[in-house]
């Protein structure tokens, strides 16, 4: 489970990171595109300002010479023409061709209007154009710088041109300055011809009352105008404008984006008229032209976002891809070698469980050692001290030359205690020889038929000899005969061990022992009600070197006749039961198929 999170660390980094990137690459394209556009606003809102300013500036030149002009009844030719002199156009007004005097003359006045003028220097003045008879003219009476151009326009009756009346009337009834819409200007002969704007501001009668449009009416006397040159006007105002600006833009009359309402084209490209034309950025602002509207449409050029700040979200994008692949690397080759570590662990864990294990196995072996070499001791010394003792007492009657003196009876039982010791070494040097075979599985059998009543009734005769005088006796319960192919002498090593063992620890009671054919097998039965083995015992009397009854100290042994006689059977095929309760007594039973 821990294993399984580690190896998914990387991984789910790796996705917050990406996540985290793909989000502040969403954020800053979001930031850029905020900035452009703010950028346009700004650039655009310039265009308006700067062209409403300069516009504004104009009319307060005209709204000053107005006041002049108002004061001044009896105005001069010549005051005017130094006062305009002043103004300095060319430089402080660039587009304004002339500023100029309309004069209202009422039809009974035509005479003495002409008059005058003509006195003033303009011999040649005349009003025109003159088809027929008016109530009313609106002439030209002074236009400045005086030059040819200008010159052209003088006894001009303005009011013969609609789009000039309905500003004038505006003017008039408003008592404010208003322009008129693009009108061609008067050139000199062999020069195109110009669009341009005029602008009126309506001069009233000195001292009369212009509170309202009917006395605004009644008291005009005539107009001061300015005309303008539009491409020179604009070309002034966006002077500051770089050639290679991101914006274009266009200005129209009124609010409607039509080309033929078109007054200004700052790349002169008309690019709306393209069929492609899409830019990023549009916006359409206005400005109010002496009571006109323009519109001002302006629009992003194709490299208007070609900027350092257009690469930015790539830039963080690819950081974010680059962080997100070494983080992923290195959690990655971190939870590597933390799986490295943790295997080197579990496997130096393994070891070590398998070295202490095997450590207990070398102790309890070295411990058991340890055990046989003192009970093997043991064993080997009392058959030997009691030889040691029999021959010391034959070596003093040879000493003394009295061997001949030795008592039939006594050397009878010397030759008795040599026997039965020598036999008891013999016996222990064949369990120890059993045991060393069994364990290399050198156990080997010779099998051959016999009579297996017969065996066993030799060995039961001979224990029942070695008992007679105590309390315990043998007694056997078997058929006249039981013929199988058995090894003989391991079938003796079997009966001797079982019985030897009901014997030792039978504590004075009888030992019954049955022989029976069952079911294809030798059953052998060793019964005694003896001190029983607890039940916790019975499961290591098979072992090696085990003696587990209380009175062991007491008993001789190796703990291996069990051992071996279990090796024995199973050589034979066969197995081996014991059953046995505390101080009721013991009963093992041995079943080895017939052979053949
Ligand atoms: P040993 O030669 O020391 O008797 P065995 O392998 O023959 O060794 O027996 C193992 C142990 O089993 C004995 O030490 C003894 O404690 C117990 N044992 C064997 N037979 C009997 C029995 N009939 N009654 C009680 N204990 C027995």
């Amino acid at each position: 489970m821990r294993n399984q999170r580690n190896h998914s660390l990387p991984y789910i980094i790796a996705a917050l990171s990406l996540l985290l990137s793909l989000m502040v690459w969403v954020l800053t394209i979001r930031s850029i595109e905020l900035y452009n556009s703010t950028r346009f606003k700004t650039l655009s809102r310039n265009i308006q300002n700067d062209t409403t300013y300069r516009l504004n500036t104009y009319i307060n030149a005209m709204e000053q010479t107005q006041a002049m002009v108002s004061v001044s009844p009896y105005l001069t030719r010549n005051a005017f023409r130094n006062y305009v002199k002043k103004l300095n156009f060319e430089n402080e007004y660039p587009g304004i061709q002339g500023m100029g005097l309309v004069e209202k003359v009422l039809a009974k006045d035509l005479s003495t209007h002409l008059s005058q003028v003509k006195s003033e220097g303009l011999p040649s003045y005349r009003i025109w154009p003159l088809e027929s008879l008016r109530r009313e003219y609106f002439s030209i009476t002074n236009l400045e710088p005086h030059n040819k151009r200008n010159g052209l326009y003088l006894g001009n009756d303005l009011s013969q041109d609609p789009v000039k009346l309905e500003a004038m009337l505006l003017a008039r009834d408003t008592g404010f300055p208003a322009a008129t819409g693009i009108v061609p200007l008067l050139q000199e002969k062999g020069t195109s011809e110009q669009p341009g704007i005029f602008i009126f501001v309506p001069l009233y009668r000195y001292g009369t009352n212009t509170q309202s449009t009917n006395h605004r009416h009644k008291n005009l006397v005539g107009f001061l105008f300015s005309s303008i040159r539009v491409d020179t006007f604009f070309k002034s105002v966006f002077s500051r404008i770089h050639p290679s600006s991101p914006i274009d833009f266009e200005i129209y009359q009124g609010e409607e984006t039509r080309p033929e309402n078109l007054v200004y084209d700052h790349d002169g490209k008309a690019s709306f008229k393209t069929s492609n034309f899409n830019p990023s950025f549009r916006m359409k602002t206005s400005i109010d032209v002496g009571g006109k509207t323009w519109t001002i449409f302006s629009y992003s050029l194709p490299f208007f976002s070609w900027s350092f700040y257009q690469w930015i979200p790539t830039m963080v994008l690819l950081t974010g891809l680059l962080v997100t692949g070494l983080l992923f690397w290195i959690t990655q080759i971190h939870t590597h070698s933390a799986a490295q570590e943790a295997k080197r662990a579990r496997e130096l864990e393994g070891a070590l469980a398998e070295n202490a294990v095997l450590f207990r196995q070398a102790q309890e072996a070295l411990a058991a050692r340890d055990e046989f070499l003192s009970i093997a001791s043991h064993e080997f010394k009392t058959p030997l001290a009691s030889l040691k003792l029999q021959i010391q007492s034959l070596v003093r009657y040879i000493a003394k030359g009295s061997l001949a003196q030795l008592p039939p009876e006594k050397f009878d039982k010397m030759a008795s205690v040599f026997v039965t010791q020598l036999g008891r070494l013999t016996d222990l040097v064949d369990n120890l020889l059993d045991v060393t075979r069994a364990r290399a599985g050198k156990l080997t059998l010779q099998r051959e038929v016999i009579n297996v009543v017969e065996v066993v009734s030799e060995i039961v005769e001979r224990f029942k000899l070695q008992l007679e005088g105590s309390e315990t006796y043998i007694e056997m319960h078997a058929p006249e005969e039981i013929v199988g192919c058995f090894d003989r002498l391991r079938i003796e090593q079997i009966t001797e061990n079982l019985v030897s063992n009901a014997a030792k620890y039978a504590s004075g009671k009888p030992v019954n022992l049955t022989l029976s054919e069952v079911q294809g097998c030798l059953r052998l039965e060793i019964k005694d009600e003896g001190v029983g083995i607890s039940e916790e015992n019975l499961k290591r009397i098979f072992e090696k070197f085990e003696r587990v009854s209380e009175n062991d100290d007491s008993v001789n042994g190796l703990g291996l006749g069990l051992f071996i006689t279990k090796q024995i059977i199973d050589a034979h095929g066969g197995v081996i039961n014991v059953t046995s309760r505390e101080n009721i007594g013991t009963t093992f039973t041995v079943e080895l198929p017939m052979g053949t």
